[in-house]
């Protein structure tokens, strides 16, 4: 059965239920992580999810509540190897090649010198022995490829296609995922406004995962208009999409007052007839 891991549901403002952006999918007995929002890797472990369960990540974009947290990420999945771990597989938009080795190659890596001290010093090869590594304490390694629109990865019985949403540009280079899956399909359209892009990577989705910054009366006053949804184009692309199923998330502290989630809620769901999720962080959701 699928499962859907919230692990960051909100934006850059830290609020009591969202902080950032990470979803992590469960399908065909394989596990996605999408972006790498504040506090992941922490959040990720009160899900359940150590970080070297996590073999493969995908970056929607740049922005930094969807990638804060990876050098945290990277240095506890290396940390807590035992050396027997998947090569980690790394998709992001270009340039997530540059941003990566700025912060993590034995050239230009910030965080490197802590690669250096943990493999050398007694102290640390010793607590790698103890966790069960064996022999000398290896340099991580970490595949990074910088993917366009079109197939971004794929494996037995899945596969990730990508398209470009409105959002940050020409700034960040900005996109939505399709996992077309044996066990169905499930979109996560990234940060983005209303455009065709979402709709055709939701389009009969199982699950969709859409962003809505404001109620749809608010947004329509605010300059975000040209780069976010608001609450009742969300349900209009959901249903145009005839998705199945849809989560909300990247709701602002705006929408945090009870009143304001209420009548959110009721915006999206009088444009989409089908179940929904108001989502926030630590939410899981299973269908079959
Ligand atoms: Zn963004």
């Amino acid at each position: 059965m699928p499962r859907l891991h919230l692990i960051g549901a909100g934006t850059p403002t830290p609020t009591k239920d969202r902080w950032g952006t990470c979803f992590v999918l469960d399908i065909v007995g394989q596990r996605f992580m999408i972006d790498c929002g504040p506090a992941s890797t922490y959040k990720l472990f009160h899900a359940g999810i150590a970080s070297t369960d996590v073999d493969n990540l995908f970056f929607t974009h740049l922005h930094s509540d969807h990638i804060a947290d990876y050098p945290c990420f990277l240095m506890t999945r290396f940390d807590q190897s035992v050396g027997e771990e998947n090569v980690l597989n790394v998709y992001g938009p270009s340039p997530v090649r540059d941003l990566h080795e700025r912060l993590w190659s034995p050239e230009r890596g910030v965080f490197w010198y802590d690669v250096r001290a943990r493999v050398n010093h007694p102290m640390s090869i010793h607590a790698y022995h103890s966790r069960g590594g064996e022999g000398d304490r290896p340099e991580p390694v970490v595949s990074v490829k910088e993917y366009g629109e079109g197939v971004v990865a794929s494996g037995p019985g899945w596969s990730c296609s990508a398209m470009e949403v409105r959002h940050a540009q020409p700034w960040l280079n900005c996109f939505g995922f399709r996992f077309e899956t044996d066990e169905g399909i499930v979109s996560f359209t990234g940060d983005s406004a209303p455009c065709d892009s979402v709709v055709e990577l939701s389009r009969n989705a199982d699950l969709t995962v859409i962003e809505s910054v404001h109620r749809a009366r608010d947004i329509a006053r605010y300059p975000s208009r040209i780069s976010e949804t608001g609450t009742t184009d969300a349900g209009r692309m959901a249903d145009k999409a005839k998705a199945k199923r849809l989560v909300i998330n990247h709701q602002s502290d705006r929408l945090d007052p009870p009143d304001a989630m209420t009548e959110g809620v009721a915006d999206v769901k009088s444009a989409y007839g089908g179940p929904v999720w108001w989502g926030k962080d630590g939410m899981v959701i299973d269908w079959d």
